[in-house]
């Protein structure tokens, strides 16, 4: 079995790679060559959450998990609070091939989700960036953003506008004017809204967002977790990672349960990468994409990991 340690992963996957990898397997999901397994999530007290998320790609003869979870305490002690480490088998023998680091991949991949939404979804002339949150992942739905459309500038928005210049310090890097703006503004200027983070009520309300704009929902994973208005969902159309999970412990799952949207009335974005369905079909309806976050995501980009550290003999090998 191989190793390859966290402290490696940021010189062997680039965001294109991870880009790549997640568009590989969201045309699998949608192929029904690859499959994510029910998500095991549980609270562990003290505001820890641990869990699991599995799944196969048949294709890519990939099979694995990832586990790990969210450790508050973690900071304090100099360590990122999201912790996650993916276990990769052979499909056909169950053997363990692989333990990867998680944590730098569970970004990338995260932010390629939102990245192939706003690269399929977005309209032809946006312009305008707007992120809601500017925690550990919003740099990276950022630079990702910026990966795949032209922008002029970004307008921001968070809780705590104390942690809004490290975003800004970022828009700088890649040459983008950055504003700090109120959620009024930041509705009525951005034509991509990017949202990621752990609130657990509406932040965008259904008076702020106009037509033609397209969403990139990333904060919510998990039941009771919510970044938009449900009625939003209701008169947008709505794309997701997986259907399952959109409406289970995705932004979906409140306008599910308000009878304001069904889940048949929402499309994979596999679907629409490998042209089995269409994207956005006029420049002023609004799009959504309820990213929240699959299994597959992750082994995808652990296999690339995994691979590229073999090819230079990075992989450290265990005896199991
Ligand atoms: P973080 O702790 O670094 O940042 C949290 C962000 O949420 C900050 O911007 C903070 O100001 C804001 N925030 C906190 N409480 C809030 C509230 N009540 N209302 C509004 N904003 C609030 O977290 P992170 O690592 O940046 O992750 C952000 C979110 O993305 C988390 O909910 C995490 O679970 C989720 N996530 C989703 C995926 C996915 O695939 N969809 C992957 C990774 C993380």
């Amino acid at each position: 079995m191989k190793i390859v340690p966290e402290a490696r992963i940021a010189e062997l996957v680039t965001p294109a790679d991870a880009y790549a990898a997640v568009e590989q397997v969201f045309a699998a999901m949608a192929r029904g060559e690859a499959g994510n397994f029910p998500v095991v999530r549980e609270a562990l007290g003290g505001g820890r959450l641990y869990g699991f998320k599995s799944g196969i790609d048949r294709a890519g003869a990939v099979l694995g998990v990832k586990a790990g979870g969210y450790f508050p305490g973690n900071a304090e002690r100099g360590m990122t609070n999201h912790q996650s480490s993916v276990f990769l088998f052979d499909p056909d023998t169950g053997q363990p091939r692989a333990m990867v680091g998680g944590n730098l991949l569970t970004a990338l991949r995260t932010a390629a989700a939102s990245a192939l939404s706003i690269a399929h979804l977005a309209r032809a002339d946006a312009r305008v960036l707007g992120i809601v949150g500017a925690g550990h992942q919003a740099a990276f739905q950022l630079r990702a953003a910026a990966r795949v459309r032209t922008f002029d500038r970004v307008v921001a928005w968070n809780l705590h506008p104390d942690m809004l210049p490290r975003l800004g310090a970022v828009a700088a890097e890649l040459g983008l004017p950055f504003q700090a703006v109120s959620l009024e503004e930041l509705g009525s200027e951005a034509d991509v809204i990017i949202t990621i983070t752990s609130s657990f009520a509406a932040i965008l309300e259904d008076g702020h967002i106009r037509r033609g704009t397209h969403l990139a929902c990333m904060g919510t994973d998990t039941a009771g977790k919510q970044e938009v208005a449900a009625a939003i969902l209701g008169r947008a159309r709505v794309f997701t990672d997986e259907v399952a999970q959109s409406v289970s412990i995705g932004e979906a799952q409140h306008a599910v349960a308000a009878g304001l949207l069904a889940a048949a009335d929402i499309t994979p974005l596999g679907a629409v990468i490998t042209g089995a369905q269409p994207g956005r079909h006029v420049p002023d309806e609004i799009t959504i994409f309820d990213g929240t976050g699959v299994a597959l995501q992750d082994l995808a980009v652990a296999a690339v990991a995994l691979s590229r550290a073999e090819e230079r003999g990075i992989a450290v090998e265990v005896a199991v």
